[in-house]
């Protein structure tokens, strides 16, 4: 029996749901929509006969469904609520598009369209079912995408009732303003390993990333009328200028690709009295990681001592997360088994790193290795999001088969 339809339907339904998160948000989750789907979701695994179903007031969803075999590990499966902060996610109207023909795609009524000439993979999928938004939103795919997955799994492995392992879910808000984890409880799901259905294009699986933290660096200057500025004006904005040469020019995100770290300016805000420079600094390799933190210090020292400003610059750095790979590589199983499921599902698996950080990442710190999965879908965060039906099963069918395959090498 096919589950194309339920797929679909499940898919549409939850992108209904506005769950855009919100930066700077006070509680958690940061807004009402993630719980809304939540309990949606409490409900359907309820339905589905799942056991443990529960949900924290914190939009927390996890739940059990229990091996039909003996002996069999545990294997978890997470996806999160929320969608990007960059993008609304009001009112999405996803339009289904059958049997693809090529040729740009137009996105609702307005102007915005997608074009193969932008996005060469398009023509990878003449003949599919494509799924956008409307042009005025994201479409949600990331990561919708990833909890009709695995409600659909869960539901295959019921209705067929196949052979499978121990299956931990859990849905969590908030991922995309990195607090997702802030309230999630380990003791409620305690697994061998996990997967997060969150990654792109077809056979994606992911399971190193970057070492990533913030820096701030404020600069302070000394404001006073241009006209008597001469010998006492100290300008932070020029200050902070020099101040940026000191970095590497080509270690950039936009200069830099596959495992190349970097630093970021992302945000450069003040005036003639204070400039606060924010950077993210990243890199796989936890050595280099360190490098570049005592880089940033070391400058800050120089810039000091050279200028010898009466009102020092200040640097505070924060660590945001950490490279899974050290975890994931004590479980070899999680990445044999996800590669075994998806050859078995006539899918060539892609390893790629992660240049950006996972819930996975949270998880490998304390100590579950978490790999991450693909979804189907592409240009997630934008009002160009988009996924394919047929990515969507194959998504499916891997779960499905992950599950199988993991009772017979428990
Ligand atoms: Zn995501």
């Amino acid at each position: 029996m096919s589950f194309r339809n339920a797929l679909l339907g499940r898919f549409l339904s939850y992108t209904e749901f506005d769950t855009q998160s919100k930066l700077n948000g006070k509680s958690s989750p940061t807004t009402s929509g993630q719980l809304k789907l939540a309990k949606q979701l409490e409900q359907e695994l309820r339905t589905l006969g799942l056991e443990n179903v529960k949900l924290t007031k914190h939009g927390v969803l996890t739940a059990l469904l229990p091996a039909n075999v003996p002996n069999a590990p545990t294997i978890g499966l997470l996806a999160h609520l929320d969608t990007s902060p960059e993008c609304s996610g009001k009112h999405v109207r996803a339009e289904v598009i059958e049997n693809y023909r090529g040729g740009d795609i137009a996105l609702g009524v307005g102007d915005e369209f997608i074009s193969p000439v932008f996005y060469s993979f398009l023509h990878q999928h003449i003949g599919k079912t494509l799924i956008v938004a409307d042009g005025t939103t994201l479409l949600g795919a990331d990561n919708k995408a990833g909890i009709a997955e695995i409600m659909t799994a869960l539901s295959v492995l019921k209705q067929q009732n196949l052979p499978h392992c121990h299956i931990r879910v859990a849905f969590t808000p908030d991922e995309e303003i990195g607090l997702g984890m802030k309230f999630f409880s380990m003791e409620d799901f305690v697994c061998d390993w996990a997967y997060t259905i969150d990654g792109g294009e077809v056979g994606e699986l992911e399971y190193e990333n970057f070492n990533g933290a913030s820096a701030k660096v404020t600069i302070y200057g000394r404001n006073m009328h241009t006209g008597y500025a001469t010998g006492k004006m100290i300008n932070a904005l020029t200050l902070a200028c020099e101040f940026q040469q000191a970095f590497p020019s080509d270690e950039t995100p936009e200069k830099t690709s596959e495992k190349e770290g970097f630093f970021h300016l992302s945000r450069f805000v003040g005036d003639v009295e204070k400039v606060e420079l924010h950077y993210l600094i990243r890199d796989f390799e936890a050595q280099k990681f360190e490098q570049r933190k005592a880089f940033m210090e070391k400058a800050v020292a120089q810039f000091n001592q050279t200028k010898g400003l009466r009102q020092k610059v200040e640097l505070e750095i924060t660590d945001s997360y950490k490279n899974m790979y050290q975890t994931v590589q004590r479980v070899p199983q999680s990445i044999e088994l996800a590669d075994r499921a998806m050859r078995e599902c006539g899918i060539e698996p892609l390893h790629k790193p992660i240049r950006g950080g996972t819930d996975g990442a949270w998880l490998a710190e304390k100590g579950l290795a978490c790999p991450n999965i693909f979804t189907g879908g592409y240009n997630f965060h934008s009002k160009h999001e988009l996924i394919t039906l047929e990515g969507m099963e194959s998504a499916v069918n891997v779960i499905v088969k992950i599950a199988e395959l993991a009772v017979e090498n428990p």
